[in-house]
């Protein structure tokens, strides 16, 4: 039997700023999805917070985008709201777009990842959540990991892998309507790292075994981004969930990836750029700028539908001197304050003031004598 893997999240509000949501809140939403669980609905689940935003981790045989299964994130969503909304926390409500549910989440706010896997023995997945950083915030370490022997040496040692990846790329531009391209590794890996260059444009979407070519190995939460394509003008907090072991890359190949520390758009107004800092489940975001943060749990999973309790890969000590690198970079970049490469470009910039000095500015520059 299918197993359905689906990551609902949403950012509907948070203590004191953006920083991380009510205890009553994550509780709430923990006693929803338990709720199904002893309904039947689902066969397991897991509810945490990264930064501001609430996780739900539900597993179920109904397929993706099943009415049920949305209806009951929506609904634990709604009623962390009304806590939000009774504690006059910050951003009550934030990522509710709509009043009213209408057979699923997709295009009302939240962020979706859901991937229906056939078992395989010993069933592995990683689920990556962030806060304060934009979905291109994967490019990097996604091309890392399933491109480059340099940090996954399985390209080398696992014939399955040899065979490469599909990735299929979403053009987030406001004019684009959402369109996708896939690019097949290692032929295409060239054309691959000219449009994931650009972070804030091309994103990726899912990811694919050529080995094995129904079998999807990465899903990310661009979901939402297909469905305000037109009008996207800000950051989804995303989120990714990576099956792994096997013909795919081991957790610590992907994990790997992760330990640059790279600069990704995001934290203060969601205006600069601002090294990725991996951090442990439940972490609020930090009061020092909102540094871009990145959490990452494992997970096995078995016949019955029920997931083993989770490894926080971030927690271990290895990790603090990723945090260390992390907060240097932090530091060097905003000891730059406003200028250059600092903040990202006009086109990204969310708060729409600066826009608003340019314009009144325009009018009093004079022409070349
Ligand atoms: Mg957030």
């Amino acid at each position: 039997m299918k197993q359905t893997i689906s990551l609902i999240k949403a950012d509907v509000g948070s203590v004191g700023g953006h920083t991380r949501p009510s205890t009553k809140m994550v509780e709430t939403a923990r006693q929803t999805v338990q709720g199904a669980i002893e309904a039947g609905t689902l066969s397991d689940g897991f509810v945490w917070f990264t930064g501001d935003d609430i996780e739900l981790l539900m597993i179920h045989d109904r397929g993706p985008g099943d009415e049920t299964v949305h209806g009951l994130a929506w609904q634990a969503f709604q009623e962390a709201t009304r806590i939000a909304k009774a504690e006059n926390l910050y951003g009550a409500g934030q990522d509710i777009l709509k009043d009213a549910f209408t057979g699923n989440v997709h295009g009302m706010g939240p962020g979706v990842a859901e991937l229906q896997v056939k078992l395989r023995p010993g069933e592995s997945f990683l689920v990556f959540t962030c806060d304060k950083t934009e979905p291109g915030a994967f490019n990097l370490p996604l091309y890392l990991a399933f491109v480059d022997p340099m940090n996954s040496t399985g390209l080398i040692l696992k014939k399955e892998m040899k065979r490469g990846f599909s990735f299929r790329v979403m053009d987030v531009h406001p004019d684009s309507g959402g369109r996708t391209i896939t690019l097949s590794t290692p032929e295409e890996l060239y054309d691959l790292a000219a449009l994931l260059r650009d972070n804030h444009r091309f994103v990726v979407e899912g990811i694919y075994s050529r080995y094995a070519p129904d079998e999807q190995v990465v899903v990310a939460t661009t979901t939402r981004l297909h469905n305000i394509a037109g009008k996207y003008t800000g950051k989804d907090d995303p989120a990714m969930i990576t099956r792994v072991q096997g013909y795919f890359p081991a957790p610590e190949e992907i994990t790997q990836a992760f330990t640059r520390a790279h600069y990704v758009g995001g934290d203060a107004r969601g205006s600069h750029n601002m090294p990725l800092m991996p951090v442990t489940m439940d972490t609020p975001a930090s009061s020092n700028f909102c540094i871009p943060m990145v959490s990452c749990l494992a997970f096995s999973l078995n016949e019955q539908g029920r997931l083993s309790e989770p490894l926080d890969y971030f927690a271990h000590p290895c990790w603090d001197y990723v945090r260390q690198k992390a907060y240097r970079k932090a530091e060097e970049m905003r000891l730059q304050g406003f200028s250059g490469p600092a903040m990202l470009p006009m086109s990204e910039l969310e708060y729409g003031g600066i826009t608003d000095t340019l314009d009144a500015l325009e009018e009093r520059f004079e022409a070349p004598e």
